[in-house]
């Protein structure tokens, strides 16, 4: 008998030990929005659907892969922050000009150096989930390397889309989605394509001189939303990555029809015309309509949708976890992707799925 075709999902326990209780954004104190319930929430509706999602835990940290893709002053930093006491946090508050300051990162007060914001705390927890989370990833794109599957997904949390070789910041600490990409290239061109609502700036710096990676990012305006200083339609990559560096505005309320348009008539003949070998989703769902940090009206059922025309693309493709930070919905919201995508990808190739029905379980 034929065996159904099943959709790989990495994650590791782990990666819940990180608890980061409050940012500081805009001077206020607030409850941080990147929760762990955020993965539970995902892990929990997904696991319902066992006919379909494959549930895999990561076996081991691909420190290498991660070295390679962060600078070892990060690296220390994060170790540096596993020896703070149980229940201590280091939020920096001060972020010096860089080219006027040097710093050692075996000093969690210099963690301001290499920071860019006051919402994303250390403890001694960062660095365990962290590295869970890039394991998720880079298992992710393994799986497709060895073909063992051509649609896989990492539910990667902490995020890490913001995260540079050399600074974190917007609740990211490793790449994730770099570490996958840069696996991949090794093997072929590779497409990075980030629909999370806000610039994945930590992508675009890490290939900005690669033509080996093409990334496309939609967005909401960087003038008014994070990670403010760049996302920019003039950011076209520089060197040899010159023209494969792709930044889409789209305004505030941005709704399916609107988003469709834009992936049909812009971002797919762009992936199309690279014949990249490869693609990479950094998969934010802050442009769900509800979403608190989000400014788009995207709804559940528009994923779905979403998905399907990307699945089309017939990449060997790799969904990374991003943000999104309505928790009650994001289970769902992920679900409607990850079926979009399924059927977009493997049409009737995969499982007879009921997919109406299938949402509502
Ligand atoms: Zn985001």
């Amino acid at each position: 008998m034929k065996k159904n075709i099943k959709l790989p999902i990495f994650f590791h326990i782990s990666q819940l030990e990180f608890r980061p209780k409050y940012e500081w954004a805009l001077g206020n104190r607030i409850k941080h929005p990147e929760t762990t319930k955020r993965a539970e929430k995902i892990y929990s509706t997904l696991k319902k659907s066992s006919d379909i999602f494959e549930i895999i835990r990561p076996e081991n940290v691909p420190l290498k892969q991660i070295r390679d893709a962060h600078n070892y002053q990060l690296i220390t930093l994060y170790n540096t922050a596993s020896r703070l006491e149980d229940g201590q946090t280091f939020y920096p508050s001060v972020f010096p000009q860089r080219k006027k300051a040097k710093a050692d990162p075996t000093n969690i007060s210099h963690a301001g150096f290499y920071c860019f914001d006051s919402g994303t705390p250390l403890d001694n927890k960062t660095w365990t989930a962290s590295s869970w989370s890039a394991a998720c990833a880079f298992e992710a794109a393994q799986t497709i390397l060895r073909g063992e599957s051509t649609l896989t997904y990492a539910l990667s949390r902490p995020p890490g889309h913001h995260a540079s070789r050399d600074s974190y910041g917007g609740y990211c600490y490793f790449n994730n989605a770099a570490v996958a990409a840069r696996s991949l290239k090794k093997k072929g061109r590779v497409v990075v394509l980030d629909i999370d609502f806000h610039h994945g700036n930590g992508t675009q710096e890490m290939f900005y001189n690669d033509d080996q990676v093409f990334v496309i990012s939609i967005h909401g305006d960087p003038r008014s939303y994070f990670p403010y200083f760049c996302g920019f339609p003039n950011e076209t990559g520089a060197g040899k990555g010159l023209g494969y560096n792709l930044n889409i505005i789209l305004p505030e309320s941005t709704d399916k029809k609107e988003y469709l348009k834009c992936l049909k008539k812009t971002v797919i003949p762009a992936i199309k015309r690279y014949e990249p070998d490869f693609l990479i989703i950094s998969a934010g769902f802050d442009t769900y309509k509800l979403d608190p940090i989000g400014h788009f009206s995207l709804d559940t059922p528009d994923f779905f949708d979403i998905g399907t025309e990307l699945g089309k693309l017939k990449l060997p493709t790799s969904i990374i976890q991003e943000g999104g930070y309505y928790t009650p919905d994001l289970g769902k919201n992920v679900k409607s992707f990850l079926l979009g995508s399924y059927k977009g990808h493997y049409g009737s190739k995969g499982q007879k799925i009921d997919y109406s029905e299938k949402m509502k379980s």
